[in-house]
């Protein structure tokens, strides 16, 4: 079975192991069984890895946006809250397809 499929499937919000469950029931809390398929995915455990790699994946990005934004001249009165807001959103966006992915890459390396 292609690897890659059921990460892709995670990284869209969906069970690995189907693709047409959903992952989370709530924000960042995965389901206990796939409504689908019934994989159990509540038992795999992503702990503090996917935030850890949201900030390793996203910092390379925000810091020079950061610097340049600043660095350009505009009021701090204005550039800080959308430079916060832009950081957020883009946190909350791509923090649960980390997650996905790090849950699909234990569901893979999980099956026999
Ligand atoms: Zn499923």
């Amino acid at each position: 079975m292609n690897k890659l499929l059921p990460i892709w499937r995670a990284f869209n919000l969906h069970c690995p192991a189907c693709g047409k469950g959903a992952l989370y029931r709530r924000y960042l809390k995965p389901v206990a069984v796939c409504a689908a398929c019934g994989e159990p995915l509540g038992e795999i455990r992503a702990e503090d890895g996917p935030a850890a790699w949201t900030i390793l994946g996203l910092g390379p990005f925000l810091v020079p946006i950061a610097f340049m934004v600043s660095m350009s001249g505009a009021p701090i009165w204005l550039t800080l809250p959308l430079l916060l807001l832009g950081a957020f959103g883009i946190v909350l966006v791509a923090l649960p397809r980390v997650k996905g992915v790090f849950i699909a890459v234990l569901w893979i390396m999980a099956r026999p």
